[in-house]
């Protein structure tokens, strides 16, 4: 058997292992923050002046500590894209608060800006405004973010960019990473880079990065003893893995390219295959990383259809998934509110991520085309 293509795997650049091993043998003390400091310094160079960078474990734990900033609690309404990974959600539920779920549009796959604000709408008619709003841009591609943000700012309800897939994308020359009241990054060893498993919430001043910090490293007052007057959490990224992260930095620009040049590869394969469309920008305001390359089934039938091609890769040894099953279909959400028709629904049953890794050879290449070719030639 051939070995395993995976979906998105970790790449490491080769600086990584040096700046580990510094903070190993710093015995964890003395500037014993060196590379967490580098590390949030080279995020915050990267995405420009204005955005205040925290390391924390996790994505998930930076849009927790987004939703305390602003206040979410107990019996609130949060609004977010259905279609996304559950981490997106999960953390309003942590809070105590209710996910109102909206539609994708079919452009960008991301929240409808017209769903969005039939759902505001009617949650105040029916008594409640809505505490946040979450917007993701799925497998790096940005989501509509003029239309979202204007209709944040006409509410007044702060909009938090889960940007967990699109460092290194960037919507009218503008970066992801840098739009909404917070944005989120996830460095998990799927993601465009890793930390092995890591985050950053990116606050807009350095007073919210202070309090961020605060609240991630148990809250304490300052005092000799523990002294606490807030909830704190335990949310604060390893220097370890801050060094992991900063050689990630250096490759960073790299593997964006080497992603882009995965979804040229895929829109070559399927230049005449009519049955398929590779998911692209709909126009060059949305410069997406290709996290992952995405495509569509035009037409399902049982000839052709996702999970037939699915299969035919699987066969051959090579990772492929559906794409992210929406979250007002699973069956943890089922009694929350959905704002839409079926856009993420279809996308759901017709959709399917391809091999997308920054680090696949040119042989990985060549079996995924002979799959893919033999799979619609048959
Ligand atoms: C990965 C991911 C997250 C969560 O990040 P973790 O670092 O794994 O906690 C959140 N939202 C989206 C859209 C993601 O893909």
């Amino acid at each position: 058997m051939n070995d395993k293509i995976y979906l998105s795997s970790p790449h490491m650049g080769g600086t990584e292992q040096g700046y580990v091993t510094e903070a190993l043998s710093s015995n964890w003390i003395s500037s014993s923050d060196l590379n967490l400091n580098k590390f949030e310094y080279g995020l915050e160079t990267y995405l420009g002046a204005g955005n205040y960078i925290t390391a924390l474990s996790s994505g998930t734990a930076a849009i927790h500590l987004s939703l305390i900033m602003l206040g979410v609690g107990q019996d609130d309404e949060v609004l977010c894209q259905s279609m996304t990974f559950s981490a997106s959600a999960n953390p309003i539920v942590y809070q105590g608060a209710t996910p109102v779920f909206i539609d994708s549009e079919p452009d960008t796959w991301n929240l409808c800006p017209v769903h969005l604000e039939s759902a505001i709408k009617d949650r105040i008619s029916k008594g409640k405004k809505p505490k946040a709003i979450v917007a993701v841009h799925l497998y790096g591609m940005p989501c509509k973010v003029d239309e979202i943000t204007a209709i944040s700012k006409k509410y007044d309800i702060p909009l938090i960019e889960d940007s967990a897939e699109a460092l290194g994308s960037s919507y009218k020359g503008k970066k992801c990473g840098t739009f909404g009241h917070f944005s989120i990054l996830s460095f998990n060893g799927n993601k465009i880079i890793t930390t092995s498993g890591g985050g950053a919430l990116v606050c807009r001043d350095q007073k919210n990065k202070e309090h961020a910090l605060f609240l991630a490293t148990q809250a304490r007052d300052e005092a000799p003893h523990y002294q606490h007057s807030h909830i704190g959490y335990n949310y604060r990224m390893s220097n370890v893995c801050a060094g992991i992260g900063r050689g990630q930095m250096e490759v960073l620009d790299k593997h964006v390219a080497l992603r882009q040049e995965m979804h040229a590869f895929y829109k070559e394969i399927f230049l005449n295959i009519s049955e398929v469309s590779v998911f692209e920008a709909p126009n060059n305001d949305y410069i997406s990383n290709h996290w992952l390359s995405c495509i569509r089934f035009n037409i399902v039938n049982n000839k052709f259809n996702p999970d037939g091609l699915r299969e035919a890769l699987l066969a051959e040894n090579i990772e492929s998934r559906p794409l992210w099953k929406p979250m007002h279909l699973q069956p943890i959400f089922k009694n929350s509110p959905y704002y839409g028709n079926t856009t993420c629904e279809t996308l759901f049953n017709t959709g399917l991520c391809l091999p997308s890794g920054s680090n696949l050879t040119e042989t990985d290449r060549q079996r995924i085309a002979t799959t893919i070719t033999k799979y619609f030639n048959s």
